[in-house]
């Protein structure tokens, strides 16, 4: 079976790998086709894209967009098919929600004792969408933390001592711009969203009327009882599935393009749908 994988990350947000290096895993993984994904920011594509063609690899052009709803809970968004005029001040919106939480948990830090500043943080990214990751990675070089998971544990995950949460920045605002920019639109990770396979559904819903295409049934995270249920959840709500690792480099040990955490399969067939489905809307694909 031909393997794809549509959701990665690269150091243009919080993954450690240049997009370049990004297309030569995906090609050493021997997969068909795959799609960067990065948080908030499209700056990675034109190089991922022009080497993507040399290696003679299929490439889609992605994003995820982070959003939050009322209660607070994270919301990722991904759009397929960015197109490829198109400025990153588009997304300009979440990566100000980004900056905002950013400054929040340093200042939280700083109230803790801890000597961080924004200067530290953005010194470890090369790219545009600061997040977690990188205040981390700056926790770690200062020696406050010895690892990241560290700092995840005890300052920067949900219930850490520096723990902020984002504005509420709903989803379906994310949605509606994807689909203005002739995007196919994911719900991604639906049950990383935290509120169990009733929420997932609950939220998949809500977005219908805005256009969302397609669900996100495959992913590192999700069990093979995942996969069935979202399936079956696309389906009964007429949607399609996307899938792919959510690989990070070093950010996320573990997890591998293609392969996730080793037992994650996309078929070609899923980017096959996809593509139906945009030719018979006459959507450039
Ligand atoms: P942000 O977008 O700033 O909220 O950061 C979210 C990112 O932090 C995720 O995409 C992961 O890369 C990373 N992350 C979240 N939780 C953890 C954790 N417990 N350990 C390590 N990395 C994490
Ligand atoms: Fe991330
Ligand atoms: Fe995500
Ligand atoms: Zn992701």
């Amino acid at each position: 079976m031909d393997l794809i994988d549509l959701h990665i990350h690269s150091s243009a947000s919080d993954g450690t790998c240049a997009p370049a290096d990004i297309v030569r895993s995906a090609a050493r993984a021997g997969l068909k086709a795959f799609a960067l994904t990065d948080h908030d920011t499209v700056s990675g594509l034109a190089e991922a894209a022009e080497e993507a063609a040399a290696a003679g690899i299929e490439f889609i052009r992605g994003i995820e967009l982070s959003t939050n709803t009322e209660d607070r809970l994270s919301v990722h968004i991904l759009g397929y098919w960015v197109p490829e005029n198109c400025p990153d001040e588009q997304f300009e919106v979440f990566r100000l929600t980004r900056d905002n939480r950013n400054a929040r948990m340093i200042e939280r830090l700083n109230s803790l004792g801890i000597p961080q500043t924004f200067e530290d943080v953005s010194a470890e990214s090369e790219g545009e969408a600061l997040g977690r990751p990188h205040i981390a990675k700056a926790l770690c070089r200062k020696g406050v933390v010895r690892s990241m998971k560290e700092a995840f544990d005890l300052y920067l995950g949900s219930g850490g001592m520096a723990y902020v949460p984002r504005e509420p920045l709903p989803p379906s605002e994310a949605v509606s711009l994807l689909k203005g920019l002739g995007c196919t639109v994911s719900l991604a990770h639906p049950m990383l969203i935290g509120g169990g396979e009733r929420k997932a559904e609950e939220i998949a819903r809500g977005l219908v009327p805005f256009g969302l295409d397609a669900v996100e049934a495959y992913h590192s995270s999700q069990s093979s009882w995942d996969e069935r249920f979202l399936t079956g959840m696309a389906k009964s709500l007429g949607l399609l599935v996307t899938g792919g690792s959510d690989f990070h480099g070093g950010n996320k040990p573990g997890i591998s393009i293609g392969k996730g955490k080793g037992s994650l399969r996309v078929g070609y067939g899923v980017l096959g749908a996809l593509i139906r489905s945009r030719e018979q809307r006459g959507l450039p694909v």
